[in-house]
């Protein structure tokens, strides 16, 4: 018997021997850098010849591995791994596979700061922000074992007299996992052991940004006891074997995280079946947000300003979950940007090495253009009221940046930034904000502040996101306990963490005796 499920709690860096032993992994952590970190395919270490260099966004100088990057013949090869482990895999009983998954968790459990100290190196976390991103990979692998569990007898149906029916799930075969930058180790590994706990083998392209995170846990995979070409490890070129493995006949499922632009174009290609292709294939795709903090006439101002502060700036507003926008009531628009600027302005922006740093770098220079493009945008639609500047010297760093009095239909409004730029906007009454909070395009989060429980009644019915939260930030989903995944634009309303997101890896049988 397993114990509950319960989340892996956060590090307390107060405390002098945490601070200590994060100090430590990071220590051990710089002696490791720049190792070359191979392809794995069925198990076997390939150098490619062709390298892609992971650095340091917060230091741009330091590169913290190279990885080999796969090309076209490695990747057929990779799939041709896969698929044969596909028919021995799908046979090992749901609790053999759902064990391996544990064992993994205890293992990162144990080297947990280790982690947590490559991911401040190499995606630009600061502490906090890594700790979470750490503990969350943890609770990936707790929380869909356990449902692999739940799941493994199926479900029931009824059988009339002189029958038996059985109703179970089977796994579907060669999965593409395409995880982004953003939480690299969660995000990555969760979607990864998802589809690997429900019987698949798998293809894993991490972010060309942080592959050297997803090398490590590869290992930690392996260490656990996961057989040879069940988890192939193969970084690489979106256009070059993306493409080719999202059009490959033999892929039967895509699962991606990552911007719109890529999502859209994933889904259409997929949707075409080649020759040789006898599915139709499955897309689990997680893309982006324009997600706001609406504030009630009677909210509680420094909950709203702290709820609009954090939700736009934790990890350089490189969330899908970010509060990009602030939608407040007219009467206390003043006072709540006061107290979130005074708020903005107090915030450590600096190495996300040093323990104090809240925001660190953006992760590279397309993305560092990117948001300074939209701050220069945001400067025409609205008022910049506090940061707006760059610095690309020692790393991508970018202020947090406020740009107030914008209209709602504004570009910065409208369109996803992925950075630290969060716009303000008015509105006049309750009808008002919910108008302005349904405006985009996109439904993946929002958050309501406010102290009228008629109001926090109508919003849970009319505020239409995947991910609603009253009265704190809006991002910081525990898998488990608030499922994750949007509406719209946002993706295939899938949700992560999820008590269904197994299933979305699996189809269902029914088998049915004559007595
Ligand atoms: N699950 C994260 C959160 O709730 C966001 C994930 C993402 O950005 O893709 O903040």
């Amino acid at each position: 018997m397993v114990t509950a499920y319960k989340h892996e709690p956060l590090t307390d860096f107060t405390m002098g021997e945490n601070k200590l032993a994060f100090m430590e992994a990071l220590k051990l952590v710089n002696t490791q850098l720049g190792k070359d970190y191979p392809l794995i395919i069925n198990g076997e270490r390939m150098t490619s010849g062709e390298v892609i260099a992971s650095y340091n966004p917060a230091r741009k100088t330091e590169c913290i591995g190279t990885v080999s990057a796969a090309n076209k013949e490695y990747a057929e090869q990779a799939m041709q791994a896969a698929l044969k482990a596909f028919s021995v895999w799908k046979k090992w009983s749901p609790e053999a596979r759902a064990h391996i998954l544990l064992k993994a968790a205890a293992i990162i459990r144990r080297r947990k700061h280790e982690f947590s100290a490559y991911l401040v190196k190499e995606a630009g976390k600061p502490w906090r922000e890594a700790d979470a991103d750490t503990a969350e990979a943890i609770d990936f692998l707790e929380y869909y074992a356990r449902q692999m569990l739940a799941l493994k007898d199926g479900a029931v149906v009824n059988s009339r007299a002189g029958e038996n029916n059985q109703y179970t799930y089977i796994p579907l075969g060669v999965g593409v996992i395409i995880s982004p930058f953003n939480f690299p180790f969660a995000i990555m590994a969760g979607t990864t052991v998802a589809a690997i706990v429900t019987g698949n083998t798998v293809l894993l392209k991490p972010s060309n940004n942080t592959p050297v995170i997803a090398a490590k846990f590869v290992e930690v995979m392996e260490e656990a006891g996961l057989p040879k070409g069940v988890l192939n490890y193969i970084p690489g070129s979106g256009a070059e074997i993306g493409d080719f493995l999202i059009d490959h006949p033999k892929t039967r499922f895509v699962s991606f995280t990552g911007s719109r632009e890529v999502g859209c174009r994933i889904y259409e290609r997929a949707a075409k079946v080649h020759p040789g292709q006898i599915w139709l294939k499955r897309v689990i795709a997680e893309m982006g947000g324009k997600d706001t903090v609406v504030v009630d006439e009677d909210a509680d101002i420094d909950l709203a300003a702290a709820s609009i502060v954090y939700s736009g700036f934790g990890y350089s507003g490189q969330k899908c979950s970010a509060g990009s926008r602030a939608v407040i009531h007219e009467k206390i628009y003043n006072q709540v940007l006061e107290k979130a600027l005074t708020l903005t302005k107090s915030l450590k922006v600096g190495n996300p090495e040093e323990a104090e740093t809240y925001m660190g770098p953006v992760i590279d220079k397309k993305a560092y253009n990117k948001i300074m493009n939209y701050i220069n945008i945001g400067k025409t639609e609205g008022r910049l009221a506090a940061g707006g500047e760059g610095d690309q010297t020692q790393g991508f760093f970018i202020q947090p940046t406020i740009i107030a009095d914008v209209d709602e239909k504004a570009r910065i409004m409208q369109e996803e930034i992925f950075g630290p730029v969060i716009a303000f906007c008015k509105a006049e009454s309750i009808d008002h904000l919910l108008d302005i909070a349904n405006n985009t395009e996109y439904g993946l989060t929002g958050a309501f502040i406010s102290k009228n429980r008629e109001h926090i009644e109508r919003v849970r019915k009319e505020f239409h996101v995947g991910n609603l939260y009253i009265n704190r930030t809006c991002t910081g989903a525990i898998v488990g306990y608030q499922p994750f995944g949007g509406f719209q634009m946002s993706g295939t309303d899938s949700k992560a963490g999820g008590p269904d997101y197994l299933l979305l890896h699996m189809q269902a049988q029914t088998i049915s005796e004559a007595l």
